[in-house]
């Protein structure tokens, strides 16, 4: 990691672990068989595979059998989705919420276009909160699945999953939850707590592995059809030569996040706070989006009214190599406000000017005290700059 760079978007991207490297080192160098052939030389990337199944399933409270490698996030949205298609024949609906990634709603828009499937999106309050009563009201005998995210990665809003997973099943629907941005931060128990989640999906970047690797957890028995068909990689679940040392590094990166699990809910939580409170009490006309009761314990999104994020976030980097990011890093380069934010019915004023922080283990104290004393002088002098900041002074 860069020593100059104050890195706050790791709801974007997170550092490889130094241990995560060097777990995945041997299979980039010398242990390079293909883990599917017969010879000894096989048989180090083959355990390296057992192994990392075997410490993902610890981390998840499943069996090592219900974990799928895939090669990302959106590869396991888009196989939990187009698969629930397949097999619930006879249901031609999809439940799932307007705050998803585009990895769920561009899957959910291209199978209305292809497959001739109806989707129905719950709404959000103010807060980014979703309504229980909503969704039983829209989830029918004709719904093959619901999917519903674990955390949102712009607000990080927590999502009631043993709740929408309990109605889902009373329907006879599938479960789905995308737990991309949860996987490290809360926890995650689906041997009893989320007895009927039946698919959920997860992304190495997210939590120090490396980018390029994911997991589709598949319960047992769930019906499944798998979206890459081919070789009998995966329990002939998903084709493809497995990518051993990247799998080998999310297992190692598993095993890490069930350690650092109670500092990212105290000493993480609580670096998080002391930046939202120094920012709310330094910043006028700034306030939290999102569900301060039920959230991610490393993420706040501050709506600075008045001014562009994409101001705020160049100053940033040029003051002080501060990186954080205003909407999903998916959605750079777009002029359009996120979507997730307009979902919440914000006004012109603070849509535009929203900045998202997310921290990780790396994090310092030190780091916060720069932010803070960085951030508050830039939204001055943005604001004085501003035509909207002047009318309002
Ligand atoms: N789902 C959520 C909630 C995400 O935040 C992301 C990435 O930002 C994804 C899915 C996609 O994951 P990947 O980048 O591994 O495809």
């Amino acid at each position: 990691m860069s020593n100059s760079v104050i890195y706050l978007d790791n709801n974007a991207t997170t550092a490889v672990a130094p241990e995560v490297f060097e777990a995945m080192k041997p299979f980039l160098t010398t242990e390079y068989a293909n883990a599917s052939s017969i010879y000894p030389f096989a048989s180090e990337p083959l355990h390296a595979i057992a192994k990392a199944r075997g410490q993902m399933a610890s981390l998840l409270g499943c069996t090592p059998e219900e974990v799928i490698f895939t090669s990302c996030g959106s590869e396991s949205d888009n196989a939990a989705l187009r698969s629930a298609v397949k097999t619930q024949t006879g249901r031609r609906r999809i439940l799932t919420t307007a705050v998803e990634h585009p990895a769920i709603l561009n899957t959910c828009r291209d199978l209305v276009k292809y497959a001739g499937i109806h989707v129905d999106y719950l709404s959000v309050d103010k807060f980014g909160r979703i309504d229980l009563d909503e969704a039983k009201a829209l989830i029918s005998e004709d719904t093959a699945l619901v999917s519903v995210m674990f955390a949102n990665n712009e607000i990080g809003n927590l999502y009631p999953i043993r709740e929408l997973s309990r109605l889902a099943h009373a329907k006879g629907a599938l479960f789905h939850t995308d737990a991309v941005q949860a996987i490290g931060k809360v926890k995650i128990d689906l041997a009893n707590d989320l007895k009927d989640v039946d698919f959920l999906s997860l992304s190495g970047h997210k939590f120090h592995a490396p980018k390029g690797i994911g997991v589709l957890f598949k319960r047992r028995f769930a019906p499944f059809a798998p979206y890459l068909t081919g070789g009998h990689q995966e329990h002939q679940l998903r084709a493809g030569t497995e990518n051993v040392a990247y799998i080998a590094g999310l297992g190692k990166a598993a095993e890490l996040a069930a350690i650092n699990l109670e500092e990212e809910n105290t000493r993480v939580k609580a670096l998080r706070d002391k930046l939202q409170d120094g920012l709310l009490a330094t910043c006028p006309d700034a306030a939290v989006n999102g569900d301060l009761e039920h959230r991610l314990p490393n993420t706040v999104n501050i709506g600075f009214k008045y001014i562009e994020g994409e101001a705020i976030l160049l100053r940033l980097w040029d003051r002080a190599h501060i990186c954080a990011s205003s909407g999903s890093a998916c959605t750079t380069g777009s002029l359009e406000p996120s979507h997730v934010l307009r979902a919440l019915g914000l006004d012109y004023k603070s849509l535009h000017g929203s900045i998202r922080f997310s921290l990780s283990h790396y994090n310092t104290e030190d780091e916060i005290d720069r932010v803070l004393e960085v951030v508050p002088p830039v939204i001055r002098n943005l604001r004085d700059l501003s035509p909207f900041g002047r009318i309002t002074g």
